[in-house]
């Protein structure tokens, strides 16, 4: 009897920290595996979803964001062409299956393509000692373990640039800030349901994490292959707060997208190259 009791328990338990987070991440896009199919001259409901993701990674170009609609017209194909082609999935205008499996990955936040009315515009650092500090407003990991992970994560820029990190000192600043935050956080670009993180050029420095995901300091551990790696993303957010932008090519670091539990902590031959360039003098 107890035993019964307990295996139900249990099996509540597995629905409720287990099943529901999933749902919730998976909610806003729901209607998006309904659009499979979809092409040009359709008018499919949910159709302003896809515009909406489209204009936030820079790839359709409106003026409101709010007033996008589900009429597939000529500028929605061509979006998707070029999102197609950056994702190095076949371009064919539509919205197959390729590309909802693209749009339902998890990604960072900032955009692929500039758009001039955001702050994710390029820049350098002129000194080349930076100082990082971290503070939370979500708690993943404890500060040693997260301190462990970003170390890592700096080093590999720092071995192949004139760079140097330092964390800084109790209770100060860095140039560079890092933490762990949800949804709306105070910064003007609230996490969307696929974000895992975002960060910001030089000289502002800001390193976001999103906490509503799954972390974890090494997918290769048991149970935590589904989860994400935090010094990957580390790696690649730090790129942002150098001045870097996002990638096409699906082998770098700075390639906007990441499947939980994958490892992806060296910087490729070009990233190695892009650096040393910005920060050649
Ligand atoms: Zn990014
Ligand atoms: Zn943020």
């Amino acid at each position: 009897m107890a035993d019964k009791f307990s295996t139900q328990l249990f099996g509540a338990f597995l629905m409720f920290f287990v099943l529901q987070p999933f749902v919730i991440k998976s909610l806003e896009f729901e209607s998006v595996q309904n659009l499979e199919g979809a092409q040009k001259g359709d008018v499919v409901n949910g159709l302003n979803q896809i515009k909406k993701y489209l204009h936030s990674y820079g790839y359709y170009h409106h003026d409101n964001e709010d007033t996008l609609d589900d009429r597939f017209d000529d500028s929605l194909e061509s979006a998707l062409k070029a999102y197609q082609d950056y994702l190095g999935i076949d371009v064919t205008g539509k919205i197959d299956s390729d590309t909802i499996k693209g749009v339902l990955t998890p990604r960072c936040g900032v955009p692929d393509h500039l758009v001039s009315n955001y702050r994710f515009n390029g820049g350098k650092w002129t000194n080349r000692s930076l100082s990082w500090s971290v503070k939370n407003s979500v708690n993943v990991f404890t500060p040693y373990e997260l301190t462990l992970a970003l170390t890592a994560a700096f080093k590999s820029w720092a071995d192949v640039s004139p760079l140097k990190f330092a964390k800084a000192g109790k209770g100060k600043k860095g140039d560079i800030t890092i933490g762990f935050f949800s949804r709306d956080h105070g910064d003007g670009y609230p996490f969307k349901a696929e974000e895992f993180a975002h960060a910001f050029p030089p000289k502002d420095g800001r390193l976001h994490y999103n906490a509503k995901w799954d972390w974890t300091f090494d997918p290769t551990k048991k149970g935590e292959n589904n989860k994400i790696d935090v010094q990957s993303v580390g790696v690649h957010e730090i790129g942002h707060t150098l001045g870097l932008s996002h990638s096409s090519d699906t082998s770098a670091v700075m390639y906007p997208y990441y499947n939980p539990g994958s490892i992806k902590r060296d910087l490729t031959d070009d990233e190695k190259k892009g650096i040393k360039a910005l920060y050649r003098n």
